[in-house]
């Protein structure tokens, strides 16, 4: 049953906004949609002019600069996007500029990287310099700070960043812009498929995780690409700071205002968790890249998951990945399937030489004491517990 009584109330209600971008919106194949650009800028100056506080996070900074190198296609070659980043960086923040000027607005450039999120200094840094600028009302256009980015430490896509950095500026609505209508109940593709109005519960459409990686997989089959899969992934983060979601097409006229119109909100409307999780589990959850794992047995399994225990090494059966104290590792269950992650007190050597053991004896086995967790609970957040933070009335 659609219920789009909910829409207006949210979306009549919000100040600060996220706008996300995608590279379908803003760029052709190989150079900078100047059209586009130019008529989203004029839809958010018009929203900073109606008293909104906006952030946009833009991709398409790698296809922006494809064709100053010559290419008209994206390379394999992570030197040859982090150059077309590069390159393309400078047009797209120059095409943002100009446009948002012509309205009466200025643009301040904000490229991050993963690293910058997860060191708290770095991350205040990054939340102070976005308050300063919308203070003085300008606008922060984000990215990530691709042409330096290694590759296993991304945020993967800006999806996700658009999620962080709505949590980072404590935003109450995310408005991520793609070239479909929102999220189908169906292959796009068929006639019998449409748009899903609402989703109260995100996690009936982001089941699953994928142990090794931590990323949600969606159940097989059941909604359009992966393009859509980061989206929902993004909501889910999203709704858990608290933050509502609203996935529509921006290819259009009009489009960004269509998609935050309270009476008939175009696109799918993602609703916020009603008893969000801290910041800090929230980082813990989505913000961190994972960099080991940690495999426990049935009885420290039953501790974590039913009892509100910490994880002691006597319940970790097997030590896989090379990380350091403070790390973020995944849980797995005795099945190998990940039901928790978290902080680790000790790096991976150690906790290879603890494990197993009890924490009484910590000490004589390594030389120093750093307590008798490998993971604390105040570290821990069990994936089950997201899941159950969306429930309605919880
Ligand atoms: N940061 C990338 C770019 O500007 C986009 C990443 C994404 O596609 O989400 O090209």
């Amino acid at each position: 049953m659609s219920q789009l009584k909910h829409k207006p109330a949210i979306l009549a209600s919000v100040r600060r906004v996220v706008v996300k971008l995608g590279s379908s919106v803003v760029t052709t194949a190989s150079s900078i949609n100047g059209e586009r650009v130019a008529a989203i800028a004029a839809e958010i100056a018009r929203m900073v002019d109606h008293g909104y506080q906006v952030v946009l996070v833009s991709s398409g900074a790698r296809a922006a600069g494809l064709s100053r190198l010559g290419m008209s296609a994206m390379p394999v070659a992570i030197p040859e996007q982090q150059a077309a980043a590069a390159v393309g960086q400078i047009s797209l923040m120059s095409h943002y500029e100009r446009c948002f000027s012509d309205c009466g607005h200025h643009v301040g450039q904000v490229l991050l990287s993963v690293g910058d999120l997860h060191d708290r200094s770095r991350y205040l840094n990054a939340r102070h310099t976005m308050e300063h600028l919308l203070a003085h009302g300008i606008i922060p256009v984000v990215n990530e700070n691709d042409s330096v980015a290694v590759e296993e430490l991304k945020f993967g896509d800006n999806d996700h960043l658009s999620a962080l950095v709505a949590g980072l500026v404590s935003a109450e609505l995310l408005v991520i812009l793609t070239d479909v209508d929102g999220v189908y109940d169906g292959p796009p593709t068929l006639a019998s498929s449409s748009v899903v109005d609402l989703i109260e519960n995100i996690d009936q459409y982001v089941l699953e995780f994928d142990g090794s990686a931590g990323a949600r997989k969606l159940p097989s089959g059941e909604l359009g690409t992966g393009g859509m899969a980061s989206k929902l992934r993004a909501a889910a983060s999203a709704a858990h700071r608290g933050i509502t979601t609203v996935i529509a097409d921006g290819t259009s006229e009009g489009s960004l205002t269509r998609a935050l119109q309270a009476d008939s909100c175009a696109g799918t409307l993602v609703l916020a968790s009603a008893s969000p999780i801290s910041h800090r589990k929230h980082w813990i959850a989505y913000g961190m890249a994972t960099a080991g794992t940690l495999q426990v047995d049935k009885g420290a399994l039953a501790a974590l998951s039913e009892r509100g225990g910490s994880l002691l090494p006597s319940g970790v059966t097997a030590v896989a990945g090379s990380f350091a104290a403070g790390d973020c590792v995944t849980c797995l269950g005795p099945d190998g399937k990940e039901f928790a992650r978290g902080l680790v007190a000790y790096d991976s050597n150690d906790c290879a030489r603890i494990k197993g053991s009890q924490s009484s004896s910590i000490e004589a086995s390594l030389g120093y004491h750093s307590g008798d967790e490998l993971i604390h609970r105040d570290n821990l957040v069990l994936l089950e517990e997201l899941a159950q933070e969306d429930q309605p009335g919880d």
